[in-house]
C-alpha cells in the first residue's frame, strides 16, 4: 500500500483512512464517495505557510488553486490557515465569496476571462488579477476606469522551461496558451504597455511552469529566468516588480514508486537561488507568491467505490466495474494519470490479482486504470482509489446524467459531509 500516515488497516482488515474505518464511511454515506482528510489538508497548508515564511520575505505568501478541488468548505480551511487564494473563473470566485474568503487574498487568473469576470472580479475588489496578455490589459483597465478604481494586476509570462511532465500540462514552454512569451520579446513590449495604462497597477509578474515537479531544477530554472527578465525590464522602463508569482506544480506520490517529493526542501532551494539571484542584479527581492493546488490537496483525498461485477476475459484483461468512474474522476481518460487501488474491506490481503478498473459509462474509455494490482475482488467489495484529493471532484461532470458523489471531511476521527450528493432532482435542474 501507499505508504501515508493517515492509511492504515484495522483489525477486521479493513482501510482506515484518518483513523476512520473506511467501510463504515461507505456504508454511512453511500458509494461512490469522496473522503477527504481535513487534518492533512490543513497539515498540507501550514506546511507551504510555515515554509515561505522561514525562507522568503516577509509578505510571501501561498495562494491555494482552488480549481484543484472548489468548494466552499475548503476556501474556509484556506482562509483559516491563512493562505490566498487563486480563482479561474467566476465559479471559483463566487464559491470562495460564498465562503467568505476575504476578496483582497484572491488571485484571478485565466487565459481567456470575459469581460464579465473582469467586471465581477473588480467589482468584489479581488486584490490581483492575472492577465494573460495585451488585449486582457486594455480589457481590465477599462472595466476599472468605468467603475473609478484601479485594479492591481500581474502580468502573465512564459518563461520557455520545459519540465518534462505530460504535455497536456505543460505550461511552461511558449507555444502553449497561457501568457506573454518572454524569449520573444513580447513580454517586455506588454509590460511597457501595461505601464501605460492609467486604471491598472502593475504589481509585478506570475509564472507556472507546469504541474506534478517532484525536484526542485524546474522552479530554479524559473528562478534565473524570471530574475534576468525582472532585471532586464528595470534596465528599459525603471520599473521594479514589488510580487513575483511562480505558480504552483509541486507533485505529490500516487504510487509506490513515485519518490515522496520535499516540498519545504524546493522552497527552501528556491529561496536560495532566488536571494543569489536578485544579489547579482542588485533588484530588491520581490514578495513571492507560490500557488500549490495539488500538493495541499491530492494525498489527503480517498474515493470509495462499491463493485458492481468483475468480469474476466480469458488470457485477457480482469474488468472490475464499479459504481462511479470518468463522472467523479476523469484523469485517466483525460491523461493516463496512474492510481494506486485496494479492497476496502480486505486491506490486509495480498494484491495477487492484476485488473483493468472500468467505470459506469457508455464509454469503452471510461477506465479508472489498467494492468493495476489488486486483491481479487467481488461484487458488493469496497474499492478504494487513493490520492483523489486534486482534480477529481472539481473535474467531476454528469456525463450520462451520473449524480456527482459527496464529499466527506474527516477530522481529528470525526466525519461530516461539506458537500452533499447529487439528487436526480438536481440532474434536471437546470432543465426547462
Ligand atoms: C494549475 C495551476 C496551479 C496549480 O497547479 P498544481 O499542479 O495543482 O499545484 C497554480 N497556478 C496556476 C496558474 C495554474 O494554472
Amino acid at each position: 500500500m501507499l505508504k501515508q500516515p493517515n492509511l492504515t488497516v484495522n483489525n477486521a482488515g479493513h482501510l482506515c483512512v484518518g483513523g476512520i474505518d473506511a467501510v463504515a464511511l461507505a456504508e454511512k454515506y453511500g458509494t461512490p464517495l469522496y473522503l477527504l482528510d481535513e487534518d492533512m489538508v490543513r497539515a498540507r497548508m501550514g506546511l507551504y505557510a510555515s515554509a515561505m515564511a522561514a525562507h522568503l520575505p516577509a509578505g510571501s505568501r501561498p495562494y491555494y488553486a482552488s480549481k484543484a478541488l472548489c468548494c466552499k468548505e475548503l476556501c474556509r480551511w484556506a482562509k483559516e490557515e491563512g493562505m490566498g487564494l487563486d480563482a479561474v473563473s467566476s465559479g471559483e470566485l463566487y464559491t470562495a465569496l460564498a465562503a467568505g474568503f476575504p476578496a483582497e487574498d484572491i488571485c484571478l487568473h485565466g487565459n481567456a476571462k470575459t469581460v464579465e469576470d473582469i467586471r465581477y472580479a473588480v467589482e468584489s475588489g479581488v486584490g490581483l488579477i492575472a492577465a494573460d496578455g495585451e488585449e486582457e490589459l486594455y480589457r481590465i483597465d477599462a472595466v476599472a476606469g468605468e467603475m473609478g478604481v484601479r485594479q492591481r494586476v500581474l502580468l502573465r509570462v512564459t518563461p520557455g522551461i520545459d519540465p518534462h511532465t505530460f504535455a497536456a500540462v505543460n505550461t511552461g514552454v511558449i507555444d502553449v496558451k497561457f501568457g506573454v512569451p518572454i524569449p520573444t520579446g513580447q513580454a517586455l513590449a506588454v509590460t511597457k504597455t501595461a505601464l501605460a495604462l492609467s486604471n491598472i497597477i502593475l504589481e509585478g509578474f506570475h509564472c507556472h511552469v507546469g504541474s506534478q515537479i517532484f525536484d526542485a531544477d524546474p522552479f530554479l530554472l524559473e528562478a534565473d529566468v524570471m530574475a534576468a527578465f525582472l532585471s532586464d525590464v528595470r534596465r528599459q522602463t525603471g520599473y521594479i516588480a514589488p510580487v513575483l508569482d511562480l505558480g504552483g506544480g509541486f507533485a505529490v506520490a500516487y504510487a509506490e514508486a513515485d519518490a515522496a517529493p520535499d516540498c519545504a526542501g524546493m522552497i527552501a532551494a528556491l529561496a536560495g537561488r532566488l536571494r543569489e539571484n536578485f544579489a547579482q542584479y542588485d533588484y530588491p527581492l520581490p514578495r513571492i507568491i507560490l500557488e500549490p493546488g495539488r500538493g495541499i490537496v491530492a494525498a489527503a483525498g480517498v474515493t470509495l467505490y462499491t463493485v458492481q461485477n468483475v468480469k474476466s476475459v480469458p488470457g485477457r484483461a480482469c474488468y472490475v466495474a464499479l459504481d462511479g468512474g470518468m463522472t467523479d474522476d476523469p484523469r485517466y481518460a483525460l491523461y493516463g494519470a496512474r492510481y494506486t487501488a485496494l479492497i476496502a474491506d480486505r486491506a490486509d490481503e495480498p494484491q495477487t490479482e492484476r485488473v483493468t478498473l472500468a467505470g459506469r459509462c457508455c464509454e469503452s474509455g471510461d477506465l479508472l486504470g489498467e494492468d493495476m494490482p489488486l486483491q481479487a475482488a467481488r461484487a458488493g467489495d469496497v474499492l478504494a482509489v487513493l490520492v483523489t484529493g486534486a482534480y477529481n471532484y472539481s473535474m467531476a461532470s454528469n456525463y450520462n446524467r451520473v449524480p456527482r458523489p459527496p464529499i466527506a471531511a474527516l477530522r481529528g476521527g470525526e466525519d461530516r459531509l461539506i458537500v452533499r450528493r447529487e439528487t436526480l432532482a438536481d440532474i434536471v435542474g437546470c432543465d426547462l
